[in-house]
């Protein structure tokens, strides 16, 4: 029997709406138990979530990563979930490597459990908890680029049947949330419908050089992401795609008003030019 070689996974960028999902039935419940359904069984995942915030990078290397329910104030039955998937150690080890090739300052963790970030989507994609999953920080302080030549430095995975996953938020204004907590169909905010159009129409139109500067050109940038630790993992999943990529959008919708919940999905272009010029200042 030869060996024929495996078509990479996508990369995904997920909105994880807020904690009380892992407990709902909602169209984006429903969507991740259905894209997880219709992916090839991946090796391993990688999930590089809003909710792991380091000034360098950290591979998450535990055997056995807890659940770790990193909030507070919500419902009883919340803080009872566990997703007991293993760890990647192997794997984590890997991406460390291949990070520090690439010029990223990275490190293992082997202490760290997986955050809300991580787990409320997986219990609905991959229920049985039986694929190893293992996550990257993100280094809030660093710019969009930054993170894109992350998912760049990434990217061979896909290749070697490694599920990369972003999992933020297209709009989040905790704020704005706060105040329709208890509402998850309240009416959506126009400056987070106006917010999440542009980002579907920029990445569309591959502009990925519009994307990058998101925040000094994108209407109600300030206010769809007071801080934008929730955007940049879409930064990763996107150069997880390659230099040449495609990107669907795969779910559309909004919860509590002031969440999109955007999901996207990113290809290689194999045989693309190039789109864009990429720019070349250091990764540190
Ligand atoms: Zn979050």
């Amino acid at each position: 029997m030869t060996d024929r070689p495996i078509a990479p996974l996508p990369a995904l960028f997920l909105s994880h709406g807020a904690p009380t999902l892992a407990l709902e039935d909602v169209p984006t419940t429903r969507f991740f138990a259905e894209l997880g359904a219709s992916l090839p069984r991946p090796r391993a995942i990688l999930v590089v979530s809003a909710h792991w915030e380091t000034a360098d990078l950290r591979v998450l290397a535990t055997p056995r990563p807890d659940t770790v329910h990193d909030f507070y104030g919500f419902p009883a039955p919340l803080y009872e979930l566990r997703y007991p998937a293993s760890g990647a150690v192997a794997l984590a080890a890997t991406v460390a490597d291949t990070l520090r090739s690439g010029g990223f300052h990275a490190r293992c963790d082997d202490q760290r459990g997986l955050d809300h970030g991580v787990w409320v989507p997986l219990l609905r994609m991959f229920p049985r908890a039986d694929i190893p999953v293992t996550q990257v920080s993100i280094a809030p302080d660093r710019p969009p680029l930054f993170h894109w030549r992350l998912g760049r430095a990434l990217a061979e995975l896909r290749g070697q049947g490694v599920l990369i996953v972003g999992s933020g938020a297209i709009t989040h204004n905790l704020g704005d949330f706060r105040l329709q907590r208890h509402d998850q169909a309240a009416p959506v905010a126009a400056y987070a419908a106006e917010f999440a159009d542009w980002i579907a129409s920029a990445l569309a139109e591959q502009a990925l050089d519009r994307l990058l500067g998101y925040r000094e050109i994108a209407p109600h940038a300030a206010r769809a992401h007071p801080t934008d630790e929730h955007l940049l993992p879409l930064f990763v999943a996107l150069g997880a795609a390659g230099v040449a990529w495609t990107a669907r959008r795969i779910h559309h919708g909004f919860m509590h008003g002031a969440f999109a919940m955007d999901a996207y999905r990113f290809d290689s272009a194999a045989g693309m030019p190039d789109p864009v010029a990429v720019p070349s200042t250091s990764v540190h």
